[in-house]
């Protein structure tokens, strides 16, 4: 199948590893030029070289945090000063810390707010102008199963994402006419860093082994076994290709089957 993804400029926020990585690896792979951030600039520039490596196609690397508003509009601006456009934006970050709600403060509910919701909203505020001038595009939220059905001493996570999908809804309203398309997609339980921490917190606070927690994770999916990034990155290369331009203000889970919700 062609996917129409050939000469694209995309945004991919998150990017040295994990979900977001993947996704500009599948991205570059059909041929679009990609843009990737993260906070920390060496392990942001190692994620560049393999893409390049692996797809021979052009990388800029930016070290921004999507916390940050100047940091987003610092991102945006030197994509489309390196690439002269834009077409694909995909919302990325590190999700928020665990905990039940006592918890956590003022600061700590504003620090959610800003990396997994105001990202977006900032993001898709920079690029709109760009994704108009090339006759549309395509925003792409990542965020979690976690919408469908709140995960257990996530609150954060549980709270702030379902922002998102009412912000990606709103928008595939409003944004249709100009042909831009927003959908959300939900990892399930994917195996990466984040995954992996997560776990290892888990075993900590109920004093039990990483293999153990790990088990028993895989056990709740019904395919029997967690997701990879790429499981993840292959959803969201299809949202942003010419086939899918009829899939708008849709929230798709990819987790083994995992969301015990209907919808
Ligand atoms: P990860 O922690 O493995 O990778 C996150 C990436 O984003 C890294 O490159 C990191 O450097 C970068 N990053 C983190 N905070 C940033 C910031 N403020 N600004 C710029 N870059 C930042 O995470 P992942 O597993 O790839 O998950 C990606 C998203 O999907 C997260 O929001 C996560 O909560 C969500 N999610 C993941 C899972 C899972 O099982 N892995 C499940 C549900 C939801």
């Amino acid at each position: 199948m062609d996917l129409g993804l050939k000469g694209k400029v995309a945004l991919i926020g998150g990017a040295s590893r994990g979900i977001g990585k993947a996704v500009a690896m599948g991205l570059a792979r059909e041929g679009c030029l990609v843009a990737i951030c993260a906070r920390n600039e060496q392990p942001l520039r190692e994620a560049a070289d393999e893409i390049r490596r692996a797809t021979g196609v052009d990388v800029l690397a930016l070290a921004c945090d999507m916390a940050r508003a100047e940091d987003i509009e610092r991102f945006v601006a030197g994509t489309v000063e390196r690439f002269g456009r834009l077409d694909i934006v995909v919302n990325n970050a590190g999700g928020p810390p665990l905990g039940a709600f006592e918890r956590h403060s003022d600061e700590a509910w504003q620090a959610a707010l800003d990396q997994n919701f105001l990202s977006a909203v900032r993001t898709i505020r920079a690029a709109l102008p760009h994704l108009r001038k090339q006759g549309g595009g395509r925003i792409i939220n990542i965020t979690s199963y976690a919408v469908k059905q709140p995960l257990d001493g996530l609150i954060l996570s549980n709270s702030v994402r379902l922002a998102v999908v009412g912000l990606a809804k709103t928008l595939s309203r409003e944004l249709g006419p100009d042909n831009i398309l927003v959908n959300n997609v939900c990892p399930g339980p994917t195996l990466t860093d984040r995954m992996q921490s997560l776990m290892r917190s888990r075993a900590e606070n109920e004093g039990r082994s990483f293999e153990e927690v790990a088990a028993e994770e895989n056990k709740r999916i019904p395919l029997g076994h967690m997701g990879t990034a790429d499981d993840v990155a292959a959803l969201v290369v299809f949202l942003a290709s010419e086939p899918a331009r009829q899939i708008t203000g849709t929230t798709i889970q990819v987790d083994g089957g995992a969301t015990g919700a209907v919808f």
